[in-house]
């Protein structure tokens, strides 16, 4: 090809990078400045350039542009600023970008599916270049983090996910597919938005809707075979439970809201108990909201007790109270709650407040899983505070103005006494004297490794006994100088060595359940993870 095409090819373009021999070999003579620069100070000159920009989706945007324009650069640059850049290409600066999607858009990323496309889904499939595709992330876009039914422009949520399978679980980027469902959205806003890049019509539902994700899970089957991954994500709860359950027999899937929020908290919980002491199942669990995230985090608990404890499930369960928009889930709301919610309708009298339901359970442990900000308020937080030597509080809800407290009033509210987590990050806090880091319970944590893991066995399905082992293979890796900060979770410094080690606990399972089909097993699951992982370091090209 010649230099020109070169240059506009974003898995082979180094920029200035390209040295003198491969300048003369590919035709780049003249097409570049005489500067012949190294990758470390192309990153150095873009991290100082990214610093510049105070609008945070200013800097989202530099990063797709990066990521469209030098491929190795941009995963680079991801993995050598893992801790400043997240909050970039994820939550909370994605869901930003989501919601102005259509007004930023330049370069079309992913792939769109739409009902315009009933029929001709896998033509639509056949379109994308790349034919090796290990792991789809996949979105309906209609409850795009907590901020609701963003429809076609959820598209930046699997994008943004599949970057982070690549730099965080080193999942080669031409094996990762985005896509975005687009059946409509019922988003007043964008439907009137004259920029708007989706189908400007309301969502279909029903039939209609089942229909066309049908037809997509059955053509990836065809195209990618059994083995491809399957990550749904931010799915709204009345789908998203259903496709999960239904697709689980057929398909490898796996949705990162329901299972992978559950798998990260349970880390963290698993964590917190080696500082507060006590078992999982001595423990009393309270949430604030009961859907994807909350009712699945209930769940993985309950499977966990009942493993450590050889109790019936349903017992385990009782340990554990959710609060939805109506109140406290109890026995007399039975018959009137969605089938996710049943489990957890236990015998007690109805309350409509998280206030009266934290003083009538007396929970140690509160997680807020509501979607929406300011709801554990001083008073709640001072309750927990007050039955509770050291209270667990993880305020799940993002992006950040979602959050159910902020770390600071988490540690004031209790004198420094809570252990705490949040869904979106939250700097440093000083109390008292000390200060505290608190750890940020990010599915990034999990799912990049978790993935990685099921694709080095060739895993085909997914198991609930999966997640328990990506849990306490990330548990392990909090050390007491993190939990001297107050954070019960490493660093994500570390994340691609910690990412090899879920992959290999997954791997491991995969391979005890019989559910994976790359044989015969490694025998050293933790090097054969690392040496699966893709590196953006460059290529010579002579
Ligand atoms: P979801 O399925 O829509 O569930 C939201 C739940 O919150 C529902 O049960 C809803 O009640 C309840 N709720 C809404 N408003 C409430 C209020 N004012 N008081 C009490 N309950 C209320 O959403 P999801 O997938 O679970 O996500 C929820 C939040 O968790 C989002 O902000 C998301 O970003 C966050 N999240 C964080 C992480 C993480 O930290 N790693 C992971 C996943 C999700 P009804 O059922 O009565 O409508
Ligand atoms: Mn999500």
């Amino acid at each position: 090809a010649s230099g020109y095409t070169l240059l506009r090819d974003p898995h082979h373009n180094k920029g200035l990078a390209f040295m003198e021999k491969e300048r003369d070999a590919h035709h780049l003579r003249g097409l570049l400045p005489p500067a012949v620069v190294p990758q470390e100070l192309q990153i150095k000159k873009i991290m100082h350039n990214l610093r510049q920009y105070q609008v945070p989706l200013q800097r989202y945007m530099a990063m797709m542009d990066l990521q469209e324009r030098n491929e190795r650069l941009f995963y680079k640059l991801l993995i050598d600023n893992v801790e400043e850049l997240l909050p970039v290409v994820y939550t909370p600066t994605v869901g930003e970008a989501c919601q102005k999607y259509g007004s930023i858009f330049r370069q079309p990323q992913g792939l769109y599916v739409s009902l315009r496309d009933k029929g001709k889904v896998l033509e639509v499939l056949r379109n994308w270049p790349h034919r090796n595709i290990q792991v789809i992330c996949v979105t309906d876009g209609e409850r795009i983090l907590g901020l609701g039914d963003l429809g076609s422009q959820g598209m930046g949520i699997p994008v943004g996910k599949l970057a982070l399978y690549t730099a965080l679980g080193g999942v080669r980027p031409s094996a990762c597919l985005p896509i975005t469902i687009d059946v409509g959205t019922n988003n007043e806003k964008l439907l009137n938005d004259e920029f708007y890049i989706g189908l400007r019509q309301k969502r279909a539902t029903g039939e209609e809707y089942h229909e066309l994700m049908e037809e997509f899970m059955a053509a990836v089957k065809q195209i990618y075979g059994e083995k491809v991954l399957i990550q749904f994500e931010d799915f709204a709860n009345h789908n998203a439970f259903n496709l999960l359950a239904k697709y689980s027999k057929s398909h490898l899937v796996f949705n990162d809201d329901i299972q992978g929020t559950a798998s990260v908290v349970l880390a963290g919980l698993l964590a917190a108990l080696k500082v507060v002491g006590r078992t999982l199942a001595e423990h009393t669990y309270l949430f604030l909201g009961a859907g994807e995230a909350g009712t699945g985090i209930a769940e993985l608990i309950a499977l966990e007790i009942s493993k450590q404890t050889s109790a019936p499930i349903e017992e385990c369960r009782k340990k554990i109270w959710l609060v939805d928009s109506k109140g406290l889930i109890v026995d007399s709301r039975k018959n009137s709650v969605q089938s996710f919610k049943k489990p957890w309708a236990h015998e007690h009298e109805p309350l409509t407040t998280l206030y009266d339901a934290v003083q009538s359970i007396k929970p140690t442990v509160l997680i807020g899983t509501s979607g929406v900000g300011r709801t554990f308020t001083k008073e709640v937080v001072e309750a927990m505070a007050s039955f509770n030597e050291r209270p667990i509080i993880f305020s799940l809800s993002n992006p950040t103005s979602h959050s159910e407290c902020t770390a600071e009033e988490a540690y004031n509210w209790t004198q420094g006494r809570v252990i705490f987590a949040s869904g979106s990050p939250f700097d440093p806090v000083e109390y008292d004297g000390k200060v505290f880091v608190p750890g940020q319970s990010n599915n990034a944590y999990i799912f990049p490794g978790f993935g990685l893991g099921l694709v080095i066995s060739g895993a085909i399905r997914v198991h609930e006994d999966m997640l328990l082992a990506a849990s306490e293979a990330l548990a392990a890796q909090a050390t007491q100088e993190n939990f001297d900060k107050g954070s019960i979770f490493p660093p994500f410094t570390n994340i691609r060595k910690i990412s090899a080690r879920i992959a290999a606990a997954v791997a491991a399972k995969a391979y005890e359940l019989g559910l994976a089909t790359r044989l015969p097993p490694p025998r050293d699951l933790v090097k054969y993870a690392q040496s699966c992982m893709y590196t953006p370091v460059y290529r010579n090209y002579r």
